[in-house]
């Protein structure tokens, strides 16, 4: 749990916000209320064809995500973007497609979206992810 004098000693801290409490970019705050502790998640390239899997690597998931002013959909698709892409690269042993999928280890209990004043993304009511072999629906708040 968050105090409010901790959000204080952090509004004044120099060096993450070196604007106090005014100014602050409420991403950013997010941010560090929000910066996990462990590694949330991992990532690995997978090939469509043979199911090939390579380059697995601890993500640097995080529960804030970013969307980029440029994305049109819907908050929900957004997502599933973040956690599978296509690749432009070829698989190594058969030449398909590749996506690179990345996996949240647990199902997080918040997960947050900073939408930095993208005007053609639609809000999903609800979204469902898949986590590990689970289906987990998150509702929005806020
Ligand atoms: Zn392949």
């Amino acid at each position: 749990m968050v105090t409010t004098t901790v959000v204080h000693m952090m509004l004044y801290s120099q060096y993450y916000f070196q604007y106090g409490q005014h100014g602050t970019s409420i991403s950013d705050l997010a941010n560090f209320l929000f910066k996990p502790n462990k590694t949330l998640g991992s990532s690995f390239i997978k090939c469509v064809d043979c199911n090939n899997e390579t380059n697995i690597m601890n993500s640097e998931m995080s529960y804030v995500i970013h969307c980029p002013y440029t994305f049109i959909g819907t908050t929900s698709k957004y997502f599933s973007e973040v956690l599978l892409h296509q690749q432009l690269h070829r698989c190594t042993l058969c030449n398909g497609g590749t996506n690179k999928i990345t996996k949240f280890h647990n199902s997080p209990p918040v997960l947050i979206l900073a939408m930095n004043n993208n005007t053609k993304l639609e809000i999903s009511k609800n979204m469902s992810l898949l986590i590990s072999t689970e289906i987990t629906n998150y509702e929005l708040k806020g």
